[in-house]
């Protein structure tokens, strides 16, 4: 996005899509909405050199400043303009819950009064932030809740960084304290994000920023339902971990599972993940290839958990360096899928470690308070419909 910056002159204020607030005499532009590149372009616009950036990144991300009085190595004259010509403006908290297992769960307000969802979820090692994407989701992937909500639209860079950064200011507030700093991201939450690609790139590049959130790239990870077109651009412009929402082998089933498989079915889906990890793709930051990709795998009772879906997962994965996530699927009063019972999960891993294919069963964490997987929802008003706000379309007659 930062790419649409208009950065001319002083008179003519840089705009970011999705940020702008414009009232008949003034245009403002959300700060947050700008990763490193965009608040470089930002201020060289304002007639101010790039390394401003240096400077005002780490007040808003890692301090969580949002009046620019605060920011004390700018100058008074620069600061009074900022004030006039941005601002730094991230979601606000309508609710926080904690669950019984010490995951967390807030729903955010956005400007336009939709709301999103986003998990905080911590480990003996580590801990992990579960983001949105998109306001809903279009995808409508049968067994999951936040496609039955609709979609309204994608969320903008503010709103997606905005949510490390509202949940960082949030735990750190709690009298309490003692809570582990999120070491990992999981852009797991309500969308699909590669149906949002320029918002999300950006978005992930400040999570990787030591100017702002500092997070290894190995803890940043990305989960589809299988965008084909947009994996090979991610390929190409990240270097954050992949994870595909696979839960089917075959055709026939995945259409009915995961409805965007009817645009790109396994065949080209295996073929873009090959491409993804393929050693000869060099990933700009770190110069190395893309090494595995993490497949997931809802666990669907008597509908993908049989010892011959196993069977046929082990061979769909032959030649291609990846894991497994198996996830017992969380239910939601609409639903009437079931979760497979423990065993059979037991027997559907144990097929697939006997295949040498690292498998780990995913623990629900958050259920108490419909935090888990696929139980996000937050609020969407004014769905709109997906083919015409996303230009996905599925084909004639679906
Ligand atoms: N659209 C992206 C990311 C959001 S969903 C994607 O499809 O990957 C994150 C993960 O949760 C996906 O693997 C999804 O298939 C899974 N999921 C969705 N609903 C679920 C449910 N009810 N139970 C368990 N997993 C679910």
């Amino acid at each position: 996005m930062q790419g649409s910056l208009s950065v001319a002159t002083t008179t003519a204020l840089p705009v970011a899509r999705g940020a702008l607030v414009c009232a008949p005499d003034k245009c403002a532009v959300n700060l947050l909405d700008l990763d490193r590149r965009g608040m470089e372009a930002f201020f060289v616009g304002l007639g101010e050199k790039p390394f401003r950036a240096n400077q005002v990144l780490p007040w808003i991300h890692r301090l969580g400043v949002v009046d620019f009085d605060d920011m004390t190595n700018l100058s008074k004259a620069l600061r009074a303009r900022l004030r006039d010509i941005a601002h730094i403006t991230p979601p606000t908290v309508l609710s926080h819950q904690e669950a019984a297992d010490g995951t967390h769960k807030w729903s955010l307000r956005l400007g336009d009064g939709q709301a999103i969802e986003t998990v905080y979820i911590p480990e003996s090692e580590r801990a992990t932030l579960c983001v949105s994407s998109q306001v809903g989701c279009p995808l409508k992937c049968a067994f999951c809740s936040t496609g039955t909500q609709g979609f309204n639209r994608n969320l903008t860079v503010a709103e997606i960084i905005g949510q490390l950064w509202v949940v960082r200011r949030s735990l750190g507030d709690d009298p309490q304290g003692g809570f582990r700093a999120i070491s990992n991201v999981v852009v797991m939450g309500m969308g699909e994000p590669l149906l949002n690609f320029d918002n999300v790139v950006a978005a992930m590049d400040l999570m990787l920023d030591d100017l702002a959130y500092g997070l290894s790239w190995r803890h940043v990870t990305l989960s589809t339902a299988g965008v084909v077109p947009a994996l090979d651009r991610l390929r190409e412009v990240s270097p954050v971990n992949l994870a595909v929402s696979l839960h089917a082998t075959d055709d026939v089933l995945r259409d009915e599972l995961v409805p965007i498989n009817r645009k790109y079915p396994l065949d080209e889906l295996y073929a873009a993940c090959r491409r993804y990890v393929a050693a000869d793709g060099k990933i700009r930051a770190t110069g190395s290839s893309h090494r595995r990709i993490t497949f997931e795998y809802v666990m669907l009772d008597g509908v993908n958990d049989s010892r011959n879906h196993a069977q046929s997962l082990v061979r769909w994965l032959r030649g291609m360096p990846s894991k497994v996530n198996l996830i017992p699927f969380n239910p939601f009063p609409e639903t009437h899928y079931r979760r497979s019972p423990q065993e059979r999960i037991d027997r559907f891993r144990q097929i697939l470690l006997d295949a040498g294919i690292v498998t780990i069963t995913r623990k629900a964490r958050g259920e108490d308070i419909d935090a888990a997987c696929g139980q996000l929802v937050g609020r969407v008003t004014k769905r709109l419909r997906a083919a015409s706000a996303i230009e996905f379309r599925l084909p004639q007659g679906e």
